[in-house]
């Protein structure tokens, strides 16, 4: 999609710091991190949310949750959040599918 920021870092036409890219998703840390791990993995293809995982496209997400779990495994990491956040009120700034992933720190429940 053209105006989409994590489209654009895909297309490499922005900078990112990258962890890990397949085929079929992409993943890179981060710019404002809040934990000492933060980073993001997103898949390839424009989606803009959870809400539109549908039969079509939910061999693309299950991949990057994979992927998730790959990286974890990679990176040491025992004890991690993933959150994906849909729409603003929830606090989805970037209408591309991401699941951020959070390890390194504490963290309370409920969420804010
Ligand atoms: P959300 O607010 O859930 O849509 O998450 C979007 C995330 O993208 C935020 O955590 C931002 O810090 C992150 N972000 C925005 N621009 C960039 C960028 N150029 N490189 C890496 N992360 C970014």
């Amino acid at each position: 999609m053209n105006d989409c920021l994590f489209c654009k870092i895909i297309a490499g036409e922005i900078p990112s710091s990258k962890l890990y890219e397949d085929n079929l998703c992409y993943a890179f840390n981060d710019i404002a991190p809040q934990a000492p791990t933060h980073f993001l993995v997103i898949p390839k293809t424009h989606i803009a949310s959870i809400s539109e995982i549908d039969d079509s496209n939910s061999a693309v997400a299950g991949h990057v949750l994979s992927v998730i779990a790959q990286l974890a495994k990679e990176l040491g990491m025992e004890s991690y959040r993933v959150v994906s956040n849909i729409g603003e009120q929830a606090g989805q700034s970037v209408r591309h599918l991401h699941f951020h992933v959070l390890s390194g720190r504490d963290m309370t429940w409920p969420p804010g």
